[in-house]
């Protein structure tokens, strides 16, 4: 442990430079492992099933710091390796896994249809979902009635999708790849933490949004992180955070909500709400698995994080929705997520 918690180290989210250390990269590692051994013991799974469980893309060593002025919580990013995103491209996923991760995740798109439906996912749309991984969302919105499209880095994931009849841009997000379309949604799961520049991803799904339309961002919620790590006790915390995609917490950024609703609004959209979550997948296996299984003890948990004064539902993981602005704002080009610093309280409606 540093004697000195206070770190020199600039806030992806917000911009600022002081940040407190939360976990030392070898704790973090060690709770990586812990859970690594937790959930093999567990599930009774090979590794290879338990990607983006227990095994994930990122988990390269890294302090986890807490900004200090708007409490997000992300990796160090002077310990980001070199190509950290090209780890995507070639990202291996066992065929079985995947077949296991299909059925449980269009069947939780359908459970979760109504809040879906309320968020764009309706005959007629035209869906952009940005980190479309294997094209469970996209052939779920299109058995709707919905023009769904992805774009996803990983080339086997994207091959799974296609063969499961899914439209997906194998390659970096860009703006000027969809030849003037305008989409009526753009859905951001489980993927927005990763991003090197959220900022002007946001400001480009607003150019490409028809006015009105929506955004939804699924990513870790960082004041779970720090209720687990800061309010529990040890074995707690690591259980909670093991049991909920979090162990180890291998994102580059988990936003406090405050936060992300600043840099929402500050690419041109409006009306931001939260919704808290356990999981990042919509798979039901996840829950009767985890650590905790009595989900109701859970649930009281997470709603006692959320009273211990915390911006918002302090559940492991968010659904953050907004709609696009009547027009995009002049010269908001020029903004990125560096200098996308609002001051005065952001507005968070629940
Ligand atoms: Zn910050």
């Amino acid at each position: 442990m540093r004697s000195d918690p206070h770190v020199e180290s600039r806030c992806p989210a917000c911009g600022a430079r002081w940040a407190t250390l939360l976990r030392s990269a070898e704790d973090l590692l060690a709770d990586s492992r812990w859970t690594r051994d937790l959930l093999t013991d567990r599930l009774s799974d090979e590794p290879v099933m338990l990607k983006d469980t227990a095994v994930f893309t990122q988990d390269y060593r890294a302090d986890l710091l807490v900004c200090r002025a708007c409490q997000s919580v992300f990796r160090d990013p002077s310990a980001v390796p070199a190509g950290r995103m090209d780890r995507y491209v070639t990202d291996h996923y066992d065929p079985a896994y995947l077949d296991r991760m299909w059925v449980g995740f269009i069947a939780g798109y359908q459970r979760d249809h109504p809040w879906n439906a309320a968020h764009g996912v309706r005959a007629g749309a035209r869906i952009l979902e940005i980190g479309s991984w294997f094209g469970a969302f996209l052939i779920y919105a299109t058995h709707h009635g919905a023009h769904a499209i992805g774009v996803d880095l990983g080339t086997e994931a994207a091959a799974y999708a296609r063969r499961h009849g899914a439209t997906v841009i194998t390659a970096p997000f860009d703006v000027n790849a969809f030849d003037g379309q305008r989409f009526h949604a753009v859905w951001i799961l489980n993927c927005f933490e990763q991003l090197s520049d959220p900022g002007q991803v946001l400001l480009d799904a607003a150019r490409l949004l028809e006015p009105g339309g929506h955004l939804v961002i699924r990513t870790p919620n960082a004041a779970f992180i720090r209720f687990a790590y800061t309010r529990c006790p040890p074995t707690l915390g690591r259980r909670l955070l093991a049991g909920t995609n979090l162990g180890g917490v291998a994102y580059a950024v988990s936003y406090s909500t405050h936060a992300l609703t600043r840099l929402i609004t500050a690419a041109g959209f409006t009306g931001v709400a939260v919704r808290g979550r356990e999981h990042a997948s919509p798979a039901r296996r996840a829950f009767t698995s985890t650590p905790l299984a009595w989900q109701p003890g859970r649930r009281a948990l997470y709603r006692l994080a959320s009273a211990r004064g915390m911006a918002g539902p302090a559940w492991p993981w968010m659904d953050i929705t907004a709609t696009r602005h009547a027009e995009p704002r002049q010269g908001s080009d020029s903004v990125t997520s560096q200098s996308a610093r609002v001051t005065g309280a952001a507005y968070v409606r629940f």
